[in-house]
């Protein structure tokens, strides 16, 4: 939007208040944030430019080229990518500093951050004090002999979406698999793994089935166990777009959040200085109880007759089925289960009748639960009950928190998928292994915290991660600790030290690769509308720091020089030709070369005019029986949060959009005096599984729940097979606690 426009057509009925940019507001400041990055990255400043105007932002997955997008005219940047920067203009560390693991110990994931990036590989052993300083080939040569003299079936190889690219994805799932290991799994797992599942049964797909562009022309979005405003800045500007069309936005989530409720678009002039009203109608719902609240809404949409029944007849299967369990579900009931009264549910259903279709839009809220993957198919119901995909304006949004999570598993880096999404099975590796040249194992292998309970039963040889910090992401914390210490050989390849390298171990080897900006030849990401983006490559090195293509292509040669031919590519151009060649989906990868270059695999719609690729062609509905919570009497369920973090990476000790610390435990006023405990006293939670202090901060949600940040509240959350979700094995980031007053706060 120019300036002219938008000083033109102003919407105060959208406005937040009259206070210049929320003077005095519990807001981020975003104008100080730029400031202080700019300040924060003097060391390189042109290079810090560069990554700016030229790079595809390496933090969430909406993707942007440069400082432009391909939805939105002007500016598309936030603070998020700003914080982000700092990693990539770090420079190297001191390799004498990592000799001394002791004196690290204690530091926090962002003061590891803060010593800069792993410049050179190290190696440490069993009774070592510290790493020291080896060679490329040294390291490889370690890593190499583990894997040799292992079984594939003891071998574990991990990456996270750390701004890795598609390419690197890539390369590491036809390497690991080249060397017989089925156990490859990547961040998608604890993330969105239950969408895949869920959309893949009902709708076929794996992925999201419309675009941003439909954000925009949406008459609603119902935002499900999603913080965009935190998560995915620029989509609160698609947001604000979209309201000054008329679009209404409903919250479903326990606690409306604050950048919900109201936020400044600091690139628009109107929202920036009057700040704009973001949401029509809260939803409260209770933790788990989203299958409750869906079901009562379709009932409700039934009753009504609101449902698009040409749509549903000509293009779905299974709605009998579902209306007839309904029939027997008791509103009252499903309403307690939701925690939910009903002129809310009414309201709601309102919303959808007036809409005739949404843009539904969920993320960690939905997924990290164990009822996750019926909680997507609970929203796919009402999606298709509208008619609501595979058209303008409508659609089913799981959207993405890093810009590699949907690339990584249509790669292939996934215990449950190889290249293109495809289920791991014997017909499906066969097929692989003619195109490879080389035997594809045909099962799934260990998914991310399968891998780290066999580490704590002794069944890991070698644990081979790209990114990624078991630590501070799985549940139990201390059990992961311990499990990765029980690994003969672990080998850690990152940009900067995190905190599961300093765990002891017989053999712990530390490669630096370069960031998605240093990779040769550049790379590719893919973002939520499923897009795929082209990052150029900004030369920089950083020590002895390695592309990651180039690195897995190493490994397998070393260890396999008979296939050579399969591993290597003059150039990642190449690589992207071969990908273009064995993942069909992303043609067209092999055309992108520059800043700005992209292509949308699917185009605009999946399931465009409701023809879905099932094996019937027809979208699915799902009976839903939602689960009575066990809750025991004076205990509460705690669900986790994030603040002004990057997933697992915390950037700010305070959340700007709420004001509260990391050590706050949001918890409701009534709950608050039941407990007689008041805002600054200092809880201690315990769970099944540990304890955690916390300073009371009350806000206004569901009784008997609470909020606590993560990843610190990893300590309270159980690990093991029956906390997850049973399709997709991500984990339950819940538990139940119990509270126990310490001190009250300090007297002002
Ligand atoms: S919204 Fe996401 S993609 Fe866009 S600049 Fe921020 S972190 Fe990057």
């Amino acid at each position: 939007m120019g300036l002219r426009e938008q000083f033109t057509g102003w919407k105060p009925r959208l406005w937040a208040g009259w206070r210049p940019n929320g003077l005095g507001e519990q807001k981020p400041n975003h104008y100080r944030d730029i400031a202080r990055v700019a300040w924060a990255n003097r060391a390189h400043p042109a290079y810090a430019y560069q990554v700016l105007t030229k790079g595809a932002c390496d933090g969430c997955a909406l993707g942007v080229a440069g400082l432009h997008d391909w939805t939105i005219d002007g500016v598309h940047l936030c603070t998020t990518r700003l914080d982000l920067l700092e990693l990539n203009t770090a420079d190297a560390i001191d390799p004498l500093v990592l000799s001394d693991v002791a004196a690290l110990a204690s530091r926090t994931g962002a003061q590891l951050r803060a010593l800069g990036r792993l410049a050179h590989p190290m190696r440490r052993r069993r009774g070592a004090t510290g790493f020291r300083r080896v060679s490329w080939d040294e390291a490889l040569s370690v890593l190499a002999a583990g894997l040799r003299g292992s079984t594939p079936d003891r071998v574990a190889l991990y990456l996270t979406s750390r701004g890795i690219t598609n390419e690197t994805y890539y390369v590491a799932a036809k390497a690991g698999r080249a060397l017989g290991i089925a156990n490859i799994d990547s961040a998608a797992r604890v993330c969105h793994a239950p969408s895949t599942v869920g959309l893949r049964q009902t709708v076929g797909v794996a992925a999201t089935t419309c675009s941003f562009q439909d954000v925009i022309e949406a008459p609603l979005v119902v935002l499900w166990g999603s913080n965009p405003a935190n998560n995915q800045p620029v989509f609160m500007k698609y947001l604000y777009l979209a309201r000054r069309r008329g679009c209404r936005v409903v919250v479903v989530n326990p606690f409306l959040e604050p950048g919900l409720a109201r936020y400044w678009v600091p690139s628009n002039v109107e929202s920036a200085l009057f700040g704009t009203k973001m949401c029509d109608l809260h939803v409260p719902v209770r933790p788990g109880g989203d299958v409750a609240l869906a079901n009562a809404a379709l009932q409700r949409l039934i009753a009504r007759g609101a449902v698009d029944r040409a749509f549903v007849d000509a293009h779905t299967e299974g709605f009998a089925d579902v209306a007839a369990a309904l029939a027997g579900q008791d509103t009252d009931h499903l309403l307690d289960l939701a925690g939910v009264d009903r002129p809310t549910l009414e309201s709601f259903v309102d919303e959808l009748a007036r809409a005739g279709g949404a843009v539904h839009v969920w993320s960690m809220g939905v997924t990290q639960h164990r009822g996750a993957a019926e909680t997507v198919r609970g929203i796919v119901n009402l999606a298709l009950a509208q008619g609501g995909v595979g058209r303008n304006g409508v659609g089913l949004m799981p959207i993405r928190g890093h810009s590699g999570v949907q690339g990584g598993a249509e790669m292939g880096a996934y215990a449950t998928a190889l290249p293109g999404g495809l289920p791991v099975d014997p017909d499906n590796a066969a097929a692989l292994a003619a195109t490879w040249g080389f035997p594809v194992p045909g099962r799934p292998g260990l998914t991310a915290t399968e891998m780290v309970e066999a580490a704590g039963r002794g069944e890991v040889d070698v644990l081979w991660m790209s990114g990624g910090n078991f630590i501070d992401v799985m549940p139990d914390s201390r059990a992961v600790e311990a499990a990765l210490g029980r690994v003969p050989l672990r080998v850690h390849q990152d940009v900067v030290v995190t905190r599961q390298m300093l765990v002891d171990g017989d053999d712990v080897v530390l490669l630096p690769v370069a960031t998605r900006y240093e990779q040769e030849g550049g790379g590719t990401e893919t973002t939520t509308e499923r897009r795929i983006v082209f990052s150029p490559e900004i030369p920089r090195q950083v020590g002895e720091a390695r592309s990651e293509w180039r690195l897995f292509a190493d490994v397998a040669n070393r260890v396999r020089p008979e296939l050579r031919a399969a591993f290597s590519w003059p150039d990642n151009a190449a690589l992207r030709r071969e990908i273009a060649e064995v993942v069909p989906l992303y043609a067209g990868i092999e055309t992108l070369a520059a800043t700005g270059d992209a292509v949308q695999w699917g185009g605009r719609h999946l399931a465009a005019g409701g023809e879905f690729p099932t094996p019937s062609g027809r979208g699915r509905f799902t009976p839903l029986e939602p689960v009575e919570p066990q809750v025991p009497d004076g205990s509460f369920v705690l669900s986790t949060r994030r603040g002004k973090q990057f997933n697992s990476m915390v950037h700010g000790l305070v959340d700007p959009l709420t004001g509260a610390g990391r050590d706050a435990v949001f918890m409701d006023a009534t709950d608050a005096s039941a407990l007689g405990v008041a805002p600054g006293d200092r809880v201690r939670l315990r769970s099944e599984t540990g304890s955690l202090e916390a300073t009371v901060t009350v806000a206004r949600l569901p009784a008997r729940t609470l909020q606590v940040h993560w990843p610190e509240a990893n300590v309270l959350i159980a690990g093991g097979p029956d906390r997850r979700e049973p399709a997709s094995k991500v984990p339950d980031y819940n538990a139940v606690v119990t509270v126990e007053r310490l001190h009250a706060a300090p007297p002002d």
